[in-house]
């Protein structure tokens, strides 16, 4: 197994904390025997399409946001991301052992993944991670973690127009979503016209990477939520899957 397949295409950079991401994927591969969190059950799969995938966002963060490298005095976190539909933990655990100054959320509807990912980040001693059991629909009302976060993420959830309206309630005006997609996403992007405006979203960035094997290349897609949205959103339960804006 190559570990140090990092150096792929434009994913050029040392893999960061390399001991410590190995160390994470066996303790999720573990887990995984267990709860079923994610298809990627050997390592080489796992290290390719869970691992270096969720790091693509690495190249990029600096470009979105400038925050300090070292954690503040006092304790205090940089920037607040929260990751929606994390499921086994991506890209929550990856982003968020390469970022410890960087305070991270994983939120799941599935509370038995949130468990496993609990201990994964707990066996980690990932002192950076939190994680909530629910629905976007629900906790998108929550005054605790409406329009409380710098950046939401979300990686195999729904599609766009569906991701809109669960991630901009949480965002902050200004503030980012990251969405993982593929490279075919026209159509999708083309159905996401209405919620673009409906929650003022706008296509800011494509960061396009290539993951080695038969992965290929994917991209992050990078909204900006420019202005808060109307308090109906999201709606109830379902409703945003069931009939997307
Ligand atoms: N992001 C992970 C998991 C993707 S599977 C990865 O890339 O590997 C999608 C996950 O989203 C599932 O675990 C599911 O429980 C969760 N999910 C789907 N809709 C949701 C919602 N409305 N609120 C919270 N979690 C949701």
């Amino acid at each position: 197994m190559h570990l140090t397949a990092y150096s792929c295409n434009n994913l050029r950079m040392d893999l960061p904390n390399e001991q410590r991401l190995h160390d994470l994927m066996k303790i999720f591969l573990k887990e995984n025997e267990k709860v079923n969190l994610s298809a990627f059950r050997t390592e080489q799969a796992c290290w390719t399409g869970n691992i270096l995938d969720s790091l693509s966002l690495l190249e990029t963060l600096p470009k979105l946001f400038t925050f300090p490298v070292r954690p503040r005095p006092g304790g205090h976190f940089s920037l607040s991301i929260l990751d929606i539909g994390t499921g086994g933990g991506f890209p929550l655990l990856p982003l968020a052992l390469n970022l410890p100054n960087i305070h991270f959320t994983g939120l799941d509807s599935t509370q038995k993944k949130i468990d496993a990912v609990q201990r994964i980040a707990d066996a980690m001693d990932l002192k950076n991670v939190e994680l909530i059991g629910g629905r976007a629909e629900t906790l998108g009302h929550d005054r605790k973690y409406r329009e409380q976060f710098d950046s939401v993420t979300a990686r195999a959830v729904a599609e766009i127009n569906v991701l809109l309206e669960y991630c901009s309630p949480f965002v902050k005006p200004g503030g980012k979503i990251i969405l993982w997609k593929s490279l075919d996403v026209d159509q999708e992007l083309k159905d996401s016209e209405k919620a673009q405006k409906e929650f003022h979203c706008t296509l800011k960035d494509r960061h396009v990477y290539e993951l080695p094997g038969d992965f290929g290349k994917r991209q992050l897609l990078i909204f900006e939520k420019t202005s808060k949205i109307s308090a109906k959103y999201p709606r109830a339960i379902g409703l945003a899957k069931k009939k997307p804006i």
